[in-house]
């Protein structure tokens, strides 16, 4: 039996499962401060059966390359108390190796290993929730790198006459800043999913996104680009991204598969990706 967090910026979810991904019962709370959030992540693992490891999909900017001094310590989050928290010494006294990861990577691994990446050497996961990040999957992995990416911050143009302030705090012109979920409440007063089918709103987060994606297809070419968080259930997202990724590609750096209907999809795994590809770490690094 092993363990799985997902560290969320508005909830966490713990569950046990199998190292296949495979997610048995488990609990959904409230982000709160580090101390009490964790309190009750160890609370879950040390009731009910016993785990031999444990894998963390968490929000960033975190430590994850094995070899940094720092592994598993977050770095410069805007959250009140998280920065510096310590996530692997805060789940050491449960005793078991502990994986730790972003929450993107660890969901990108399990499209690759069980969902929309399978079988492809390359792909994009990207997740538009209450922030933007990505993971880029070469080969079923997170693409080894000094730090993890930061593709929701990548800056856009903005269209004509929009001058919405940004909400990231680093930067005014960032994806995150202009189309996160937190952008759109700041904008609309409402949820994507929430304004009329025909709402300029739609349009105009569809045409940032495709900035983005544009973005990646340039700099990664990957084979296919799974969009998931809350964001990206409003209906005919996934479409209309794609379309604004063409219009701003403008003919430029084609390449087969890339216009076609199944470039730009949701995850296969639903909301569950994140958890089960913090099963698959967890599942890695077993003794
Ligand atoms: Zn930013």
């Amino acid at each position: 039996m092993l363990g799985a967090v997902e560290l969320g910026g508005t909830k966490i979810r713990v569950a046990r499962g199998g190292g296949d991904g495979r997610i048995e019962a488990g609990e959904t709370f409230a982000t709160v401060g580090p101390d009490e959030s964790f309190a009750r992540i160890l609370d879950f693992f040390r009731g009910g059966s016993p785990i031999d490891a444990i894998g963390i999909g968490a929000f960033g900017p975190v430590a994850v390359g094995r070899g940094d001094a720092d592994y598993g310590r977050l770095r410069g989050t805007p959250k009140p108390g998280w920065r510096d928290f310590d996530i692997g010494a805060a789940m050491g006294s449960l005793g078991v190796p502990v994986a730790i990861d972003t929450d993107v990577n660890a969901a990108g691994r399990a499209e690759a290993a069980l969902g929309a990446l399978a079988g492809l050497d390359s792909g994009i996961y990207l997740t538009v929730g209450t922030g933007i990040g990505g993971a880029l999957i070469v080969g079923g992995s997170p693409a080894p790198g000094a730090s993890h990416p930061e593709m929701g911050h990548v800056a856009l143009v903005r269209a004509p006459g929009d001058d919405c302030p940004s909400v990231c705090t680093w930067h005014q012109n960032c994806a995150e800043g202009l189309a996160s979920g937190p952008a759109i409440e700041r904008r609309f007063g409402a949820s994507l999913s929430a304004l009329p089918d025909g709402h300029p709103g739609r349009a105009l987060i569809a045409f940032y996104l495709g900035q983005l994606l544009a973005s990646l297809v340039l700099a990664a070419a990957p084979r296919r680009i799974v969009i998931g968080g809350g964001v990206a259930k409003t209906p005919g997202l996934h479409e209309r991204a794609h379309a604004a990724m063409l219009r701003s590609l403008n003919g430029y750096g084609l390449y087969p598969g890339v216009e076609g209907p199944d470039f730009v999809v949701p995850p296969a795994l639903g909301d569950d990706a994140g958890l089960a590809g913090a099963l698959l770490m967890a599942g890695a690094c077993r003794p």
